[in-house]
Formats: structure tokens, sequence, C-alpha cells
């Protein structure tokens, strides 16, 4: 199957082509006829499925054949989506795939100054992407009408919904013309997310790709039992020995995240955080410094984190697990992104076993059972003594430089040479594998 035969013109993909995609995702051959046909669409996939593409590139090819002028302080196009991220990616893939077309994108969404925004629509653009009360704010403000929209897209309706958008989209509804285009994307459709689709659509094509168990079924997935106040050692230890490409490591909290990262910079190693008390600059350079790769690890709350597209994501670590079952699956979903396969590690506190066993539950899977590494007393030991040494209090609070400025680490005193083991690549400390084992910190 080709991008082509689902009825894609040549700019598209060639615009696909220079990305290195000439092959559809499931989500796509299934959406991208029913698209270009102008039908509703009613979508069941999350983040990883490739739906970016399935809803923007038939949506390019339909604007440009509709050729309207847009007019002032209008759009052609609107995405709704829950999170400034996800805002910035979808935008990004619509102007990379848009890359042989005139159509203007633009964002809008809170942090940034609103008199950017204004400025952004002044003479109207044909895709804009959104989060909800910003777009609010701008069209209460007169900066925008919706009048003009052809094309509508809600992206992770389920999000939206938690994070309380609901009023914001109830008011936004009305102001949207009848004759439209309706696209809704959710990861689960639970009864108050399929009546707000039925307010939206009007008799949708419905497409489902990738129930929950399957995604968890690409990754591969390990669980370690330690003690809450070990897991920093634990983790110190798992990314000195394991071949990291690029790690999202989950916290359940703000505070969690920051104390990570103050953390492994203890013992020398560079991470970032992103969550919501971060600024937008902020979140956009830690971003950033990752998708680039100068760093290598990201810490991130899960609302930070939903929706964030990097590739080559090599591991999953769940610091802490999320009390919500699905929540871990849209976390290891991060890495195994459009066909990778991945590896998810958790640490599992005492407490934290019931939110173990949800999981299971959900996925229909057993995790693996790692086992600390028997030296892990010692090493917790040393690695306690390095954080408590030079670092991070006594140092001034002056950005960091990068690792390569620094010159090169020095080596440690007290750590085993690595074996080039394969097994190792991918066992928290380089434990033995033992299934179902309840070994406790
Ligand atoms: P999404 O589900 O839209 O977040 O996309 C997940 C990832 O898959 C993104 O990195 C996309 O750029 C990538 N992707 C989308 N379509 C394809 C494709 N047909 N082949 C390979 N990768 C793709």
């Amino acid at each position: 199957m080709s991008f082509s035969k689902l009825g894609l013109n040549r700019s598209l993909v060639d615009a696909l082509a220079q990305k290195g995609y000439d092959t559809p995702t499931p989500i796509q051959a299934q959406s991208i006829p029913a698209l270009l046909e102008g039908d509703d669409l009613l979508g069941i996939a999350q983040t990883g499925t490739g739906k970016t593409a399935a809803f923007m590139l038939p949506s390019i090819q339909r604007l440009v054949a509709a050729n309207e002028r847009v007019k002032p302080m209008r759009c052609r196009m609107l995405i709704l989506a829950p999170t400034r991220e996800l805002a910035s990616q979808i935008a990004q893939s619509a102007k990379e795939y848009g890359r042989y077309t005139k159509l203007r994108v633009a964002t809008v969404f809170g942090g940034v100054p609103i008199a950017r925004n204004r400025r952004d629509l002044g003479s109207g653009v044909d895709i804009l992407v959104a989060t909800p009360g910003r777009l609010l704010d701008l069209i209460d403000q007169k900066c925008l009408a919706l009048s003009d929209v052809e094309i509508l897209v809600l992206d992770e309706a389920d999000q939206m919904l938690d994070l309380g958008f609901i009023h914001a989209l109830k008011r936004i509804i009305p102001m949207l013309p009848k004759d439209r285009q309706s696209l809704f994307f959710s990861a689960t459709m639970p009864k108050a997310i399929r009546d707000l689709a039925g307010q939206f659509l009007t008799d949708p094509t419905e497409v489902r790709v990738t129930p929950v168990a399957s995604t968890a079924e690409r990754v591969e997935q390990y669980v370690t039992f330690v003690n809450q106040k070990e897991k920093q050692a634990l983790l110190t230890l798992f990314l000195e020995n394991n071949e990291i490409e690029r790690a999202l490591i989950f916290t359940r909290t703000k505070h969690g995240a920051d104390r990570v990262v103050k953390l492994l910079a203890g013992n020398g190693i560079e991470a970032v955080a992103i969550h919501g008390n971060k600024s937008q600059p902020q979140r956009e350079k830690a971003l950033g410094a990752f998708r680039s790769g100068r760093v290598k690890l990201l810490v991130a709350t899960d609302i930070a984190a939903r929706g964030i597209d990097v590739s080559g994501v090599s591991h999953v670590i769940n610091f802490e697990l999320p009390n919500v079952a699905e929540q871990y699956v849209h976390r290891i979903g991060r890495t195994a992104r459009a066909g990778n396969d991945g590896i998810a590690f958790a640490f599992c506190a005492e407490d934290e076993r019931p939110y173990l066993r949800g999981i299971e539950k959900l996925t229909r899977q057993k995790v693996e059972v790692v086992p600390l590494p028997d030296n892990f007393l010692t090493e917790a030991e040393r690695i306690k003594e390095t954080r408590v040494g030079p670092v991070p209090a006594e140092r001034p609070d002056r950005p960091r430089k990068p690792r390569q400025d620094r010159g090169p680490r020095r080596p440690r005193k007290t750590h085993d040479a690595k074996p080039a083991n394969a097994q190792r690549k991918r066992r928290p400390g380089g434990g033995q594998r033992r299934r179902g084992s309840k070994s406790q910190g």
C-alpha cells in the first residue's frame, strides 16, 4: 500500500518521502480515503499511531483543492488540542506535510503573549492549531472568528475532558459553521466522550486502531521492586549501566520531577524536566535539548508528556507508577512509536503494588520482574555519597554547561567495568532475570 494509492497527490507524497515515510500506518490507510471524500471521522487512536498525518494529509489536499482565500482574522481549518506541546507538534507536522503548498499555519496557546497571536491571525491563516482556552480569549477579544472554518479537528478528546475543557468546547461548537467537515480523535471512548463526539459529528466513518493492550504488547516491560527512598540510587545505577539512546523518566509530581533532575545532576548525569510549573520558554528549551539529543534524559509528569512526539526514545522509566492504569500505557507508548520496539522499566515501591496489579489487569500481561542487583546496597551507598559530596546545593545557581564543554567525565572509583552483555542493556542495575520474583529493596 502506498500513499498515492490512497489518493494523495504528488506534493504530499513528496513531502512524506522527505520524512522517510512511504507506507501508511493502519490509521492512515483507513482514514485518508474517507477524509478525502469529505466524510466526518471518529478516530479511536492514541498518539504513536500516525494519527496526525492521518488527518493532516487529506485536509491539506482538500484545503488546496478548495482554493478559498482566507479572510483577515479567520481560519479555514481549526485543530483543537489539549496541551501546548501537542499543539506545537501538530503545527510542525502541518508545516512539514504542507511544505509544497502555500498554506499558512499558526498556533495559539497560553503562555505566549496574546499580542503575538493577534499579529499572527491578523491577515488570516489556513490552518490554526489551538488550545481551547486561548482560542476563546482571542474570540472574546474579537481577534478571531470561526465563521469560515471548513475543517474542524478535535484531538485527544479524552485528555480535553480530563483537563476540564468541556465548557470551552461547548462554547466553541455553536460558533462553527454547520457546513463543515469534523474529525474527532480520542484514545478512549467512554460514554461522556461518545456524547461529545455526537455533538460534533454527522454520520462519521469510525476508525479504531491499536487498542490499549496492543501498544503494551510492542514494548518490553520490566519492573523492579524497590523502596521509594532507594529509587534514586537505582535510577542512577540503571543509567550508568545501560545504553540509553534517549529516555523519558516519569514522576507523579512536578516537585518529584525537579528532584530527580537535581539528584541526577548530583551524580554527574544531565537531565531536563518538563512539567506544568515550567514557563513556555523553559518547556520549549527542555524539549529542544531532548529532541536534538543534546540531553538524553527528559523527566516529565503525565500532563506535560502527553502527546510529546520524539523519535528514538529507547527507554521509558516509570520512576513512580501512575495510579491510573491507562496512563501507564500512554507512558510506555512514548517508546515503540510507529512500529518500533521499545523498553519500559518501572520502579515499584510497596505502596505502588496495587497500581502494578491494575496495569497487568488492563494490559492482560505480566510485567517481568527484575530483582535489584546483588551489589545494590553498596552501590546505593556510593551513589548517596557522591550526591552529598560537591553537588548540587553547594553549586551556585547558574546554568550547567553542556557535557562536552566540561571535559571528559571523571572515571568512577567504585564502578565495575561494564560487560558488553546484551541483557544488561535492559535490566536495572544489571540484575539477573527472574520471572515472578518479588524482591523488595
Ligand atoms: P502520531 O501518532 O501522529 O503522534 O505519530 C507518531 C509518529 O509516527 C510521528 O513521529 C510521526 O512522524 C510518525 N509517522 C507518521 N506516519 C508515519 C508513517 N507512515 N511511517 C512512519 N512513521 C510515521
